[in-house]
């Protein structure tokens, strides 16, 4: 039994990835949904027009013994107590199109897009010291079904290939 988290910004595309992951019999939960299933959802937060999860909180709840091979999609999801954490990149010239077809706010695109240029999931992984096996991928001109298929095969082969700090470096292009 595996919990695999799968983050990354928002938008760079974890969960157009693990709806086709579902059928290499993964079962997919978010992260949002768990925090509704364990009651650690917080306030409605007006500037990110999202749902404040309490994330630390749901880590020390999170009960793993009753499930199956399971897939957390969230980008949050690295700070639950998960088996391998698989990060998604995503060109942020390319990520802020994606967030603006969302519809979301200005101040919300610039947010998310300079998260992704300076890596922040990954200081967040250094900065809890998250020994994970840890799988980067970069989704900018990769179909899904490619994507899928690497990550299928990085977890049958035991996780063997192993990013310890960010190999995409935005800012450097
Ligand atoms: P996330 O779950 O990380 O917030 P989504 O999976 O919702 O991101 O993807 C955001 C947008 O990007 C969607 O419109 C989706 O169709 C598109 N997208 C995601 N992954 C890819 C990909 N590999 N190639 C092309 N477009 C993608």
């Amino acid at each position: 039994m595996s919990i695999i988290a799968i983050t990354g910004t928002p938008g760079v595309g974890k969960t157009t990835i693990v709806k086709s992951l579902s059928d290499a019999n993964f079962t997919i939960i978010s992260v949002k949904d768990l925090a509704k299933q364990y009651g650690c959802e917080g306030d409605f937060d007006e500037a990110t027009q999202s749902m404040d999860i309490d994330i630390h909180r749901l880590a020390e709840q999170f009960e793993t013994d009753a499930l199956g091979d399971t897939i957390v999609d969230g980008h949050l999801s690295h700070l639950l107590d998960v088996d391998a954490i698989i990060i998604l990149r995503c060109n942020p010239t390319l990520l802020k199109e994606r967030l603006a077809k969302r519809g979301y706010s200005e101040q919300k695109i610039t947010a998310n897009v300079e998260w992704e240029m300076i890596a922040g999931t990954w200081s967040e992984i250094i900065e809890f010291e998250l020994d994970q096996p840890i799988l980067e991928l970069d989704t900018t001109n990769c179909e899904p079904e490619e994507l899928c298929e690497v990550i299928t095969h990085w977890i049958n082969d035991g996780y063997s290939q192993q990013s310890t700090h960010a190999r995409i470096d935005w800012l450097a292009e």
